[in-house]
């Protein structure tokens, strides 16, 4: 049986508290009839509306995750969030690398290998993400790109730990951000284009950490992923899921992609 993780990631999207409790509370009401066996769905809204989002899914088949975290337990930090204030309000996932974490605000791959461990010693899911500009593919390298950042994102995690992450593949040039994509057109990746990245990434899992773990670390598509194109995408033997920004921000947009995997997680 196949497994899947959907994750909404609210970026900053949604402006105030009520905003956030507003779809949060419409999504975890659509997904609440449904079976979600084999398939986990988390939202990551804004740091602000953690506390009063997380109130509202206790109880409920909807998870929550940060967007990001420092790797510093506590400290004069000044405009960071810590793992312990993430599970404090109930979050049990954290996207870690996103691209706009990346190549907008200079993340580097040691830093996130740090949040990673932090993450994992305390807990907390990670989610991290990986992918290559329109750029470096058009240079040839995508996955020499990819393959530094997994090494370097990953370095010393064991292959216990690694069992407890999902890896997000994210090519910047799909993801829906003029920021990051000024001079490209924004496309989703083809199902071909998934099929040989998610495979390349699989394959380095395998090597890495062995066919019983790397095997089975769920590996989500992200990058305009939505109702029209995820059957194509979600059907691909080594996509386990999606990180979805833009669909992920209304009940009617997210619940059919939700909707897709429970039905490719329930065929043998
Ligand atoms: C994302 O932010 O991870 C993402 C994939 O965004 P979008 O679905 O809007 O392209």
């Amino acid at each position: 049986m196949k497994k899947f993780v959907i994750g909404g990631n609210w970026k900053l999207q949604l402006l105030t508290v009520k905003e956030n409790i507003a779809v949060a509370t419409e999504i975890r009401d659509a997904i609440e009839e449904l079976s979600l066996e084999n398939v986990e769905v988390f939202i990551a809204p804004s740091f602000h509306a953690l506390y009063s989002v997380g109130q509202i899914l206790k109880g409920s088949k909807l998870k929550l995750a940060g967007q990001n975290m420092y790797f510093r337990d506590k400290g004069a930090f000044t405009g960071e969030i810590s793992v312990d204030s993430l599970l404090d309000v109930g979050c049990e996932y954290v996207l870690l690398g996103h691209s706009e974490r990346r190549r907008i605000f200079d993340e580097t791959s040691p830093v996130i290998n740090q949040k990673v461990k932090k993450a994992l010693e305390k807990g907390l899911k990670p989610v991290l993400c990986n992918g290559e500009t329109a750029k470096e593919r058009a240079e040839g390298n995508f996955k020499q790109v990819n393959q530094t950042q997994l090494e370097e994102s990953l370095a010393d995690i064991t292959a216990e730990e690694v069992a407890q992450i999902v890896i997000a593949y994210e090519p910047v040039w799909a993801i829906i951000n003029k920021f990051l994509n000024p001079d490209t057109e924004i496309t989703t990746a083809t199902p071909e284009q998934a099929t040989e990245a998610h495979d390349f990434i699989r394959g380095w899992l395998i090597t890495t950490y062995g066919k019983e773990i790397g095997g089975q670390v769920p590996i989500q598509y992200g990058g305009s992923m939505k109702e029209a194109n995820c059957e194509g995408l979600l059907n691909i033997p080594n996509i386990n899921g999606g990180l979805i920004g833009g669909a992920s921000l209304s009940a009617a947009k997210f619940k059919p992609i939700i909707e897709m995997a429970i039905k490719f997680a329930n065929q043998p």
